[in-house]
């Protein structure tokens, strides 16, 4: 039910957290992060409070380099497919364990494209209907993957790319956000019928269902439109439509206490 994105020079994981807590209002029943640090992607989600999240990640801090990235994503979930449980927690991962998704909204058509993915042999490893748009991803990430390389984006690009082709193949209302191992210094998102909306830092951007997450960082904000996919990096924020046609977003300042 609440969605954040960081790419910057701060601990992903501590600015992430702190945005998770201020969206806790909108309710949830599972929580989960993903970061990227050293070409690896680190992930932790568990049922229930943010507590148990923090509990869990600091079990692994000193392992699994979850402490250490500069990029993250985090995810509180109202349940609308599979149970609330750990393991229908957000993130989902691709299979090779490179790509984290999360997800708020309800992908209709979802039973479709799962049913699409297994028959490609590929298992599914939780009930949601969010984890097809991790499986989809890496498919349409890898077949940029062998593009020619004079027309081959940087892996940011690729990331995103591949977002506005999955995209045009999901039904319903979605914020999506994506982080991919081998693209250290980019968070994707898209947005069809649920809200997400830019913060713009200064050498850091972020990503939210809303501003309150972001608001003590920066009230610099970028408005996304419906249908739209945008990227961030540390100094950037590239809006397009699903079709790759280059958006001019609207800025606006935050004023007002969130
Ligand atoms: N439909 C997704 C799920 O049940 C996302 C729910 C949400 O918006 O948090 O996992």
């Amino acid at each position: 039910c609440g969605i954040v994105g960081y790419v910057g020079h701060q601990r992903s994981l501590d600015v992430v957290l702190e945005g998770l807590r201020r969206l806790e209002y909108r309710g949830y029943d599972s929580a989960g992060i993903a970061v990227v640090a050293d070409g690896r992607l680190a992930t932790e989600k568990k049922a229930g409070k943010l507590a148990n999240l923090t509990e869990a990640v600091s079990a692994h801090t000193a392992d699994n380099g979850i402490a250490l990235g500069r990029t993250g994503i985090g995810h509180t979930r109202w349940a609308t497919h599979g149970a609330p449980n750990d393991r229908n927690a957000h993130p989902h991962t691709s299979m090779d364990g490179k790509i984290a998704v999360i997800h708020n909204g309800i992908i209709e058509n979802f039973a479709h494209l799962r049913a699409e993915l297994e028959a490609a042999g590929i298992e599914l490893a939780s009930d949601t209907d969010t984890e097809c748009a991790a499986h989809l991803l890496a498919q349409a990430y890898a077949t940029l993957d062998h593009l020619p390389v004079q027309s081959t984006p940087d892996s940011a690009g690729r990331l995103a790319e591949a977002m506005r082709l999955v995209c045009r193949r999901l039904e319903g209302a979605f914020t999506l956000l994506a982080v991919h191992a081998d693209a250290p210094d980019v968070v994707v998102g898209a947005r069809r019928n649920s809200p997400l909306v830019a913060g713009r830092g200064d050498g850091e951007n972020f990503l939210a269902s809303d501003v309150s997450a972001f608001i003590e960082h920066t009230r610099e904000a970028v408005e996304l439109g419906q249908d739209q996919v945008v990227e961030i990096t540390p100094t950037d924020i590239l809006v397009t439509d699903f079709f790759g046609v280059a958006v001019t977003p609207k800025e606006f300042h935050v004023d007002w206490d969130a």
